[in-house]
């Protein structure tokens, strides 16, 4: 039996594997996904996504459909058993990406809406109650995998492997990838509940309440649906905190004010892990397959989704021989550290919250409050993270988002990035010499002085005292120069050594 050939093959079809099969059917690549189970993962996790991942879904084109099921957090804040702030997070209503830093929502409608993207493309092959049995093959000319459904056993041959497996991931253990413990595990019992009459009478904003009694997290979700997580203490059983009395006795203080429905639930284990190695031959690791983090920070589905936009490009550029092999590697390159900070920050946060010793709890607040008062209540934990090394340039600028302007107000506005082209971006203010460049690869140009949505771009130009930008697919700067010595980087970059 000859195997059904396909350019990648993508393993689990949770967040990541959707958003990547997402950005591949968009460029046309002939894509296999394969998930083992008939439908979403149906138990609470991912609450949040910021304006990154939301520029993302604008540019797979369901933004407007998943907007109506988010809600901005307000503010999120780190409070002791007293009340008193130990750590504020802002929100804003713009950022560099040009939506609001932060929604609030319900991951599987999110799932739900980015399958039905999916759907839509026409080079993207679903396989739904289909399992990855087997690596047989990962060599120089690609991969050949058993899966099994429930027409049986078959073999499917791809020039690339990507696994979107999830933190089990069977296609890391295969390839036997070992994974850096960044040693924080703690058991949390999560509740989604839904406010019968719509709690306003709830917070409406996010809250970790870091009282030793109990470390609690408080989040208002998509419209109408409240997410709760409780600490799970030494000597109480996992089984024991998922029983609906015991639920409902953990409820009852925040039951006095809105009655509430119990939606889903479920026992975690909050940790912290990285695979030491994000690819083996044709195969790359992606989403929580290669890293895990306590959900603290609200970033696990947004690093995925991350993931995902950095290979797409890189795949299509390797497989339309614009690239060479080797700039698949600049992946882990440029993805690592920056999950590895996040991954730190969310450990950090962790720490703060489930500190369960009276004396340590005491000791924490004093610290933290001094801080704040130190710090006029600036949070001691920096933004995201930018980008380097990698496929980026070593020119002014690289590995920051590039900004995406937005005219006009509410539902009415437009943003940059649907009036123009996806792929490389030529921003800046010598458009004519960027048509003449020799681009290693297609490169759409925008001229900054006449584009109505330059002017975002033209500040940046003009802040860094340069002319103009290259932007990639992801929306990451590539370096700033003239169009020559852009072009002249580029093509190093894709052709790594
Ligand atoms: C309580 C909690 C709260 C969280 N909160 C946030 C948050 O607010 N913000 C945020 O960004 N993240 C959050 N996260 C993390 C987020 O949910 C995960 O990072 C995200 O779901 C990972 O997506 P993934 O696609 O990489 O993996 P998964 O969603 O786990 O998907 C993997 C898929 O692979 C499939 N699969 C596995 N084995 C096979 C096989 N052999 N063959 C075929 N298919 C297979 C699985 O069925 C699954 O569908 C939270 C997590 C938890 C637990």
């Amino acid at each position: 039996m000859t195997a059904e050939r396909y350019d990648v093959a993508v393993i689990g079809y949770g967040p990541t594997g959707a958003a990547l099969a997402a950005r591949l059917g968009q460029l046309g690549i002939r894509t296999l996904v394969v998930e083992k189970e008939p439908d979403v993962f149906p138990l609470p996790r991912a609450a949040h996504f910021d304006h990154e991942i939301m520029r993302v879904w604008q540019r797979l084109g369901i933004a407007e459909k998943i907007l109506p099921e988010t809600r901005p957090i307000g503010a999120y804040e780190f409070r002791n058993a007293k009340g008193e702030v130990l750590l504020e997070f802002g929100e804003h209503e713009r950022t560099p990406s040009g939506w609001r830093s932060s929604y609030m929502f319900h991951q599987p409608a999110l799932e739900k809406t980015l399958r039905e993207a999916v759907a839509r493309l026409p080079s993207v092959t679903i396989r739904l109650r289909t399992s990855f049995a087997a690596l047989l093959e990962n060599g120089a000319d690609g991969v050949r995998v058993r899966i099994e459904g429930e027409g049986g056993a078959r073999e499917i041959a791809a020039r690339y492997l990507i696994a979107c497996d999830g933190a089990a991931s069977p296609v890391r253990r295969a390839l036997g990838i070992a994974q850096f413990d960044f040693e924080f595990d703690e058991p949390w019992l999560v509740i989604d509940a839904i406010a019968e009459a719509g709690g306003d009478a709830l917070p409406q904003i996010g809250l970790q309440l870091c009282n030793p009694e109990r470390p609690t997290t408080f989040m208002p979700m998509s419209p109408g649906r409240y997410r709760w997580e409780f600490m799970i203490k030494p000597g109480e059983a996992p089984a024991a905190m998922l029983e609906d009395a015991r639920i409902a006795q953990l409820l009852e203080p925040w039951n006095r004010t809105t009655a509430l429905r119990l939606d889903r639930k479920a026992v975690y284990r909050f940790h912290g892990l990285a695979a030491k190695t994000w690819r083996a031959g044709r195969v790359l690791l992606a989403g929580d397959a290669a890293h895990q983090m306590p959900p603290f920070a609200g970033q696990g589905l947004c690093s995925g989704v991350r993931d995902a936009e950095n290979l797409a490009w890189k795949l299509a550029a390797v497989l339309s021989g614009e690239a060479g092999e080797a700039l698949l590697d600049t992946y882990q390159v440029e993805r690592e550290p920056h999950v590895r900070g996040i991954i730190e920050t969310a450990i950090f946060m962790g720490r703060v919250v489930c500190t369960l010793d009276p004396e340590a709890a005491a000791a924490r607040d004093r610290d933290m409050i001094a801080g704040r008062a130190a710090t006029a209540g600036a949070p001691p934990i920096p933004p995201l993270p930018p980008l380097s090394g990698g496929a980026f340039s070593d020119l002014p600028l690289a590995g920051a988002l590039a900004p995406q302007a937005v005219l006009g107000e509410g539902e009415a506005c437009r943003r940059a990035d649907d009036a123009w082209p996806d792929g490389f971006l030529y921003a800046g203010l010598e458009a004519a010499a960027a048509r003449d460049c020799d681009w290693p690869l297609r490169v759409g140009i925008i001229d900054v002085g006449r584009d109505p949505f330059g002017a975002a771009i033209a500040a940046m130009l003009k802040g860094a005292g340069e002319t103009g930008l290259l932007i990639r697919p992801d929306r990451y700067v590539f370096g700033a120069g003239s169009p020559q010595t852009l072009a002249a980087a580029l093509a190093r970059a894709l052709r790594p050594a």
